[in-house]
C-alpha cells in the first residue's frame, strides 16, 4: 500500500475532498500505528526521567520524520493539492512546559529513543499548561491554553494508582504519549491526571479556586505561588506526579521479575530539578509497604535515583515550609525526618541539613544526600556548584558530582525546522550529522568557500522571508527582510537581561535621532513569557511594547529600527524564529545562566 492509499484507508474518501482537520486525524492514526510497531521489550536497566515539564512541541512532523514517513506524506498530500505545513497548523502545541528545563526533558526523550535506549518520561497532564500569552494595551495578558482536544497524542489508559493527598485518597490516571526515535525504538511519556478536574472553574483569565484540589490539581503548570494556597497547590501537584510515578515504576519492574531489593538493576530514576524530589521519601515509603526496612530502602533508593541541578539562583532552590508537607503529605514527613537525622550523622554542618532551624525542608539537600549522582548542566555551572554554591556537599560527597552538558536534538532543531539548511549541509557533508552533531565539524573545510557561503546566505534569506510572512499572517506585523534580524527569545527574567537589550535599543534610537544612521537597518525581535506573579518581568515587557510603539510612530527612526515582540513564545514560534536569525542575543548575567540551550539552537 502506498502512502496515498494508506491515508485514504483512514479518511475513507479521496484526499482532495478532505479538510485539513480530517487529514491531520488520519496522519495521527498512521503515526500511532507505526510508532506502536516500534515499541520494544525492555532488557536491563530502564531510565525514568521525572520532570514537572516536557516542552515537547508539536508532534506530527517530528514523528513523521522520525518514522521515515515525512517525504512520502508530503508528496502524497501535495499530489492531492494539500500542504503538510498547513495541516500541521491544525495541531495544537502541547502545553506541558515552560522553558529550557522542559525542553531539555523533551530533547532527552528524543535522544533516548533515537539511541535505542529504554527511557520513559514521567510527568503531569496539565489541561491549560503554563498560560497563553497575548498583548493588550502594551501589557501581557494571560489566558488558559486549552491544548487538549478530543484527539490528543496522549492516550487514556485503564491504569490508575491511588494517591493520598492531605489524608484523602485520589485516583491518578495514566495517559501514554508515544515518543518516536529517529529510525529507532518508540518509548513512552507517561502523564498523570485526575478524572475529576473541572476546567470550568477557571475565570477572569487564569484565576481559579486554588483550594479546590479535586477540580484544580492539574489545570496549570506552575500555578501562581505568590500566596500560600498556590504554594501548597504546587506541593499537591508534585506529590501526585511522584507517587503515581513511583507506583508505575515499581509495577513495571515487578512485571519484569524485579523483587525490589534489586530495583537499581531495573530502574534508573532521574530527578529533573527539585520538583520531583519527593520521589525519594515516597519510594522509601512504598518499599516499606513491601516489607523492606528503612536502612535498606535508603540504600536502594540512593542507588536508583540521580539528581540534575538546573540553577545557581539560590531563590530558585525549593524549600517547603514543613507545615505544608505536614498538611499535604503527612505520610512522608516521618520519612523525611528520618532522612534528616541520617544526614546529620554524616555531617555536623547545619547548612547541609534537610530540615533547617526554621522548619523548612530543602529539597535539593535531600536529593544530594540520598541519590548517587548530582549533575550540573554545563562545565562552568558544575564547577560553580562544586566550588561555591554546593561546596559543602562537594566536600562531603566529591564522587557524586559530575557534569552533563545540555544538548538539543537535531531532528527537531535542524531537520524539521530548517529543511533548507539541512539540504545544503547534506550536499556537502553527508547525513551523519542527523544523529551525530560532531559531524558538523566537516563544515570547517568550507570556511573560505564562496560558493558554499553563498548557498548558506540564500538559505538565510529564504528563512527570513518565511518568518516575515508568518509575522504578517499571525501578528499583522510587517518587517524589512533586508534588515539584520536580531533575536532574543527565552523566558523573561532579570538575569537573562532583556532589559539590557532594551537599553541598547534606546541608545540606537537616540543615535538615529542624532543623524548617526547604522550601516544596515535593525529588526529586533523578542519572544518571552513572564511568570504571572513576576511584576518586574511584566514591566520589562511593558517597556519593550511601549518602546516598539514609539519607534513605529516616528518616521525618522522606523526605517532603521523596529522592535517586534512575538506573542506566546513556544516551541512552534522558536521553530520559526531560529532559522531566520542573523544575530542571537545570549546576554544573560555571566555565571547566572546554568547552561542555556536556546544558544545551541541558534
Ligand atoms: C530552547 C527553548 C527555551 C530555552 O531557551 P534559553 O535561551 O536557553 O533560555 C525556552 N523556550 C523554548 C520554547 C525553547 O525552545
Amino acid at each position: 500500500m502506498n502512502f496515498t492509499e494508506m491515508l485514504q484507508s483512514y479518511t475513507g474518501k479521496p484526499l482532495a475532498d478532505c479538510t485539513n482537520q480530517e487529514l491531520y486525524l488520519a496522519l495521527l492514526e498512521i503515526v500511532r500505528h507505526k510508532s506502536a510497531d516500534k515499541v520494544q521489550p525492555v532488557t536491563g536497566r530502564k531510565l525514568y526521567y521525572i520532570s514537572a515539564e516536557f516542552l515537547i512541541g508539536k508532534l506530527l512532523s517530528n514523528n513523521l520524520i522520525n518514522l521515515g514517513l515525512y517525504d512520502d506524506a508530503r508528496a502524497a498530500l501535495a499530489a492531492a493539492g494539500k500542504s503538510l505545513s498547513e495541516i500541521e497548523e491544525v495541531e495544537p502545541e502541547p502545553s506541558l512546559g515552560n522553558g529550557g528545563l522542559g525542553r531539555l526533558a523533551a530533547c532527552f526523550l528524543d535522544s533516548l529513543a533515537t539511541l535505542g535506549l529504554p527511557g520513559d518520561g514521567v510527568g503531569l497532564r496539565y489541561h491549560f499548561g503554563l498560560f497563553r500569552q497575548s498583548f493588550e494595551n502594551g501589557l501581557q495578558n494571560e489566558k488558559p491554553d486549552p491544548w487538549l482536544t478530543a484527539h490528543s497524542w496522549a492516550e487514556k489508559t485503564d491504569i490508575t494508582y491511588p494517591v493520598q493527598l492531605a489524608g484523602k485518597e485520589y485516583t491518578a490516571r495514566l495517559y501514554k504519549l508515544a515518543v518516536t526515535g529517529y529510525g529507532a525504538r518508540t518509548n513512552t511519556l507517561n502523564l498523570f491526571d485526575l478524572d475529576s478536574i473541572d476546567e470550568s472553574i477557571v475565570h477572569d483569565g487564569i484565576a481559579f479556586d486554588k483550594t479546590d484540589i479535586d477540580k484544580n490539581l492539574t489545570l496549570f503548570l506552575y500555578p501562581d505561588d505568590s500566596d500560600e494556597a498556590g504554594r501548597r497547590l504546587r506541593v499537591y501537584q508534585q506529590y501526585l506526579m511522584v507517587s503515581a510515578g513511583a507506583q508505575l515504576i515499581l509495577a513495571e519492574c515487578a512485571a519484569r521479575g524485579c523483587d525490589y531489593h534489586d530495583l537499581a538493576d531495573y530502574a534508573a530514576i532521574q530527578i529533573n530539578d527539585t520538583h520531583p524530589s519527593m520521589v525519594i521519601p515516597e519510594l522509601i515509603r512504598l518499599l516499606g509497604e513491601k516489607g523492606i526496612e528503612f536502612e535498606e530502602a535508603v540504600e536502594i533508593v540512593t542507588k536508583t535515583c540521580a539528581y540534575t541541578n538546573h540553577t545557581i539562583l539560590a531563590e530558585a532552590l525549593e524549600k517547603w515550609p514543613r507545615a505544608y508537607l505536614d498538611a499535604v503529605v503527612p505520610q512522608l514527613m516521618p520519612i523525611i525526618e528520618k532522612l534528616d537525622e541520617l544526614a546529620r550523622t554524616r555531617t555536623e554542618d547545619e547548612s547541609l541539613a534537610i530540615i533547617d532551624k526554621d522548619d523548612r525542608v530543602h529539597m535539593a539537600h535531600m536529593d544530594i544526600h540520598f541519590t548517587h549522582s548530582t549533575n550540573g548542566v554545563a562545565a562552568l555551572h558544575t564547577e560553580i556548584l562544586k566550588n561555591s554554591e554546593l561546596h559543602g556537599f562537594y566536600e562531603l560527597y566529591p564522587e557524586k558530582f559530575n557534569n552533563k552538558t545540555n544538548g538539543i536534538t537535531f531532528r527537531r532543531w535542524l531537520l524539521e525546522c530548517d529543511p533548507r539548511l539541512t539540504q545544503v549541509l547534506e550536499k556537502h557533508i553527508g547525513s551523519g550529522f542527523r544523529k551525530d552533531a560532531a559531524e558538523l565539524e566537516k563544515l570547517l573545510a568550507f570556511a573560505g568557500n564562496e560558493v558554499v557561503l553563498n548557498e548558506l546566505t540564500a538559505v538565510k534569506t529564504a528563512n527570513k522571508q518565511e518568518l516575515a510572512d508568518w509575522l504578517l499572517r499571525t501578528q499583522n506585523v510587517t518587517v524589512n527582510t533586508k534588515a539584520v534580524f536580531d533575536i532574543q527569545s527565552k523566558r523573561l527574567h532579570e538575569y537573562k537581561r532583556q532589559q539590557l537589550n532594551l537599553l541598547y535599543l534606546i541608545h540606537q534610537y537616540y543615535e538615529i535621532k542624532a543623524g548617526h544612521l547604522p550601516a544596515v537597518p535593525l529588526v529586533s525581535i523578542f519572544g518571552a513569557k513572564a511568570a504571572p506573579a513576576y511584576i518586574i518581568a511584566k514591566d520589562i515587557i511593558h517597556a519593550l511594547l511601549t518602546f516598539s510603539k514609539v519607534i513605529a510612530q516616528d518616521p525618522e527612526v522606523s526605517p532603521w529600527l523596529q522592535v517586534v515582540f512575538v506573542e506566546n513564545y513556544n516551541v512552534t514560534a522558536a521553530e520559526k524564529l531560529i532559522p531566520a536569525c542573523d544575530l542571537s542575543e545570549q546576554i544573560s548575567l555571566a555565571s547566572k545562566e546554568a547552561s542555556g540551550t536556546g544558544n545551541m539552537k541558534f
